[in-house]
């Protein structure tokens, strides 16, 4: 499948049928950063530790029902961040997130806006999957929320998409609303990284006529992205 062919079947998934073409100085984000070996180049070490943690973590009786831990997925030194709340079926089968149909949405929402899976980083705030995919209690997210700051940290990424309610309150600390959420860019942590919220891709799959709104929301975090001042 040619480009353009790949875009319009993105924006098709997400119930877009028109596609206006950019300006092209607001370049597609997307390519892998090349991080040379350098002295700022420290985390390998901390990485692999931080996967070892994740994948020995008791803290919360969820490790009594998963098959395995999720830990994440990409690139990273990714400049785009993707948070989703907590592992299903699929992925605690696999070890991966986003893989089953929420994942296959979630790949066209991303591609809808130039970025192929692989540049970005995904994680969960939950590492375990939740038993029947219920809701993550307040405990389990307070466990395990800081796996994922530590991720961020290491990563680094110059914007962060919160998908859906759980990984947009449990993220920014806050009870709002989703819909009170969307619309606003967010900031998280010591760099002020620009927090984008959005649906969750499963929602969409069963709502669909707010992709529209989601669309919307994925520009915005496009026009972010752009306007982010060049890294020093
Ligand atoms: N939903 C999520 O929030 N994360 C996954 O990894 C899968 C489904």
């Amino acid at each position: 499948m040619i480009e353009s062919q790949r875009r319009a079947a993105y924006l098709q998934a997400l119930g877009i049928d028109r596609w206006a073409a950019r300006q092209p100085t607001a370049a597609p984000t997307g390519a892998p950063a090349v991080v040379p070996p350098s002295a700022t180049n420290v985390g390998a070490d901390v990485w692999s530790e931080l996967k070892r943690c994740v994948a020995e973590c008791t803290r919360c009786d969820l490790h009594r029902s998963r098959t395995q831990t999720v830990f994440g997925v990409g690139d990273p030194k990714a400049k785009w961040m993707v948070v989703g709340e907590a592992p299903g079926a699929e992925e605690d089968r696999q070890g991966e997130p986003f893989v089953g149909a929420a994942g296959q949405l979630l790949n066209a929402m991303l591609g809808a806006i130039e970025l192929p899976r692989e540049t970005v980083f995904i994680a969960n705030i939950l590492k375990c999957r939740p038993p029947e995919n219920r809701d993550p209690r307040p405990e389990e997210i307070g466990e395990c929320v800081s796996y994922l700051h530590q991720q961020i940290e290491q990563v680094a990424p110059r914007i962060l998409l919160a998908f859906g309610r759980v990984a947009a309150q449990s993220l920014l600390g806050t009870e709002a609303t989703l819909a009170k959420l969307r619309g606003t860019v967010h900031r998280f942590g010591p760099r002020h990284t620009p927090v984008i919220v959005t649906y969750h891709p499963a929602y969409l799959l069963r709502v669909p006529g707010d992709k529209r709104k989601a669309w919307e929301d994925l520009k915005l975090a496009r026009q972010v992205f752009a306007e982010l001042p060049a890294e020093a």
